[in-house]
């Protein structure tokens, strides 16, 4: 039986890992997690192992609050330390946070073979500290899980053919997850009675090129501010983002709530007119629940959403946000096109990472 150590840390690791580790119980892989603490709130955090079933952490690091370099420092420190009392077979990493660069640099230190599950993604904006993180993290990888076509063609543009890695298309897990939770998620959440929800819109905002220029920020929420005056915005809010808003004096008319889970996010995305985000997993959840999305940043890295037009990207220019939210209204898209798997993402990652052979 293979060992494997799973390391998350920031919410959309959670949601990812919930599809592997569903599949890792049935192949009866011994899976252990490591929880980086990146992200400790128990709306950021708990909720997800909890509504999701993911096994409980074995370790949790309780790293959060710092910078980038202490963070991913610390991070590196913390689980090189379990990896030599636990010794796994691989190391499974996601996405493109500061814990997946740390556990997939630990991993490669100490001769574990490594696994990047949403590999090949870019931006091509190197200001992104995801950006850093995803380059990195593929180029010291064993196996690397492609969820698209654009992916494994931006590993090809890189080299990576040259380079001793397996490259396998698995397709996305984060629509597994959908497809998964979407039943259980209606009837578990009573967010839009809660709430008091008819016709809303639902936006997130949490990109750091966004919340940390004062400019953009202002750019999003006056362009929320005028949408809001024909149909209610909806905003789960990011503790960061909470926070710079007030520090910053920036005054938003839209009802601003707590974060929510992930079913009450589900419900969210199922009843929404239209979806405004800089988030990287939302665009696609959109998608998915057959939203219109506008994406309030430069580039995506989920471009065939925006090449078969169910996303447009405006950044965070007041005047463009609010064009593209009229024009999405009106926009009728045929959402059955196969952008990203069967639902079997997860399943085929699971495999290819048990016969991985190394
Ligand atoms: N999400 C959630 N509750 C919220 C906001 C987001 O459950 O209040 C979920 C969302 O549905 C998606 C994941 O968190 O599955 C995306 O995380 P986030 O937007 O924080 O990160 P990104 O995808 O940009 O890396």
């Amino acid at each position: 039986m293979k060992k494997i150590i799973t390391i998350v840390g920031a919410r959309p690791q959670f949601v990812k890992a919930a599809t592997l580790s569903r599949q890792f119980a049935i192949l009866g892989v011994n899976e252990k997690i490591i929880h980086t603490g990146q992200h400790f709130d128990a709306n950021m955090s708990d909720v997800f192992f909890d509504e999701m079933e993911i096994p409980k952490p074995a370790y949790n690091l309780d790293i959060h609050g710092v910078g980038h370099g202490a963070m991913t420092g610390r991070m590196l420190e913390g689980i090189e330390r379990i990896l030599l009392s636990e010794k796994p077979d691989r190391v499974v990493v996601y996405g493109d946070t500061n814990s997946t660069l740390a556990g997939a640099l630990a991993a490669s230190k100490l001769h574990v073979p490594v696994v990047h599950v949403e590999a090949g993604l870019r931006s091509f904006n190197m200001q992104m500290p995801e950006e850093i993180n995803r380059i990195l993290t593929d180029r010291i990888s064993n196996l690397l899980l492609c969820p698209t076509d654009t992916a494994i063609q931006n590993l090809k543009n890189e080299g990576f053919d040259n380079f001793d890695v397996k490259i396998v298309k698995n397709g996305d897990v984060m629509h597994d997850a959908a497809l998964f939770y979407a039943d259980k998620a209606e009837l578990k959440s009573d967010i839009l009675s809660q709430l008091k929800l008819d016709k809303f819109v639902l936006s997130t905002i949490h990109r750091q090129e966004n919340t940390d220029n004062p400019e953009n920020l202002k750019g999003i929420v006056n362009a929320l501010n005028e949408i809001n005056k024909e149909i209610s915005v909806v905003v789960p809010i990011h503790p960061r983002t909470r926070n710079i808003l007030k520090s910053q004096n920036i005054i938003p008319h839209f009802r601003l709530i707590d974060p929510v889970g992930y079913f009450d996010m589900i419900l969210l995305l199922k009843n929404c007119e239209l979806v405004l985000t800089d988030s990287g997993g939302v665009q696609k959840e959109a998608f998915f629940f057959g939203k219109q999305c506008i994406t309030m940043r430069e580039q995506t890295e989920w471009i065939e959403l925006v090449e078969h037009g169910f996303n447009v990207l405006t950044g965070s220019d007041t005047q463009k946000i609010i064009d593209a939210f009229h024009a999405g209204l009106s926009r009728k898209s045929d959402f059955s096109l196969n952008l990203y798997g069967k639902g079997e993402a997860a399943r085929i990652a699971a495999e290819e990472i048990v016969k991985l052979d190394i």
